[in-house]
C-alpha cells in the first residue's frame, strides 16, 4: 500500500472511493460533509436517505462505514463513517480506528483500489490532529487490504505539516 498525503479538498480527488466523515443520521452536516454533499449534488442524499430507509433506520453507529454513489464528485463512491466526538475523560481511540478500517472493510467489498481520506473527527468533532493522525496512520498502515492507494487529503497547511511529520 502507498499512503500519499495532500493539502487540499477531498470533494477534488480522481480516486475510487472519498471517505465522508459524517453525522450518525447520514442526512448531512457541516465541514467534510456539508461540502460533499454540495460538490456531489443530491444524488449522494437521495442514496442516504434509501439506507435510512431500509436497514439504517436509526442511522449509523459511530466507528462504522457505509457506502453510496458519489454523483458528480470525481470518484466512483462516498463511504460514510462516523467518527467520534473527542472526550478528554474517555478514550474513544479504538472507535477512530475503527473508521479507518471499516471504510478499508468497504472499500474492499467494493474493490476499490485508491481510497481518500479526511482527517475523521478534527473538525467539528475537537480530536486533537497529532493524536487524530497517529491513529489514522496507525491504522491504516496497520489494516490487512486490498486498497493500494491511500491518500489522506489534509485541509489546511497545518493538517497537512502534523500529518507530514508523523508520517
Ligand atoms: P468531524 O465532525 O468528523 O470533526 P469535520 O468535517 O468538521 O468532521 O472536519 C473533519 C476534517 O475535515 C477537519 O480537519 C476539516 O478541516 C476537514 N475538512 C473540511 N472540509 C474539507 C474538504 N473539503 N476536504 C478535506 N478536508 C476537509
Amino acid at each position: 500500500m502507498r499512503i500519499t498525503l495532500v493539502n487540499g479538498d477531498i470533494t477534488e480527488q480522481r480516486v475510487d472511493a472519498v471517505v465522508n466523515a459524517a453525522n450518525s443520521s447520514l442526512m448531512g452536516g457541516g465541514g467534510v460533509d456539508g461540502a460533499i454533499h454540495r460538490r456531489g449534488g443530491p444524488e449522494i442524499l437521495e442514496a442516504c436517505r434509501k439506507l435510512r430507509a431500509g436497514h439504517y433506520g436509526k442511522g449509523l453507529a459511530t466507528g462504522q462505514a457505509v457506502a453510496t454513489t458519489a454523483g458528480r464528485l470525481p470518484a466512483k463512491w462516498v463511504i460514510h463513517t462516523i467518527g467520534p466526538v473527542y472526550s478528554m475523560s474517555v478514550d474513544r481511540s479504538e472507535l477512530l480506528a475503527s473508521c479507518y478500517r471499516e471504510s478499508l472493510r468497504v472499500a474492499d467489498s467494493l474493490e476499490a483500489r485508491s481510497v481518500a481520506f479526511p482527517a475523521i473527527s478534527t473538525g467539528i468533532y475537537g480530536w486533537p490532529m497529532d493524536d487524530a493522525a497517529r491513529i489514522a496512520l496507525d491504522t491504516v498502515r496497520q489494516a490487512d487490504t486490498s486498497v493500494e492507494d491511500v491518500r489522506f487529503v489534509l485541509f489546511d497547511s497545518a493538517a497537512y505539516a502534523v500529518f507530514e511529520a508523523r508520517l
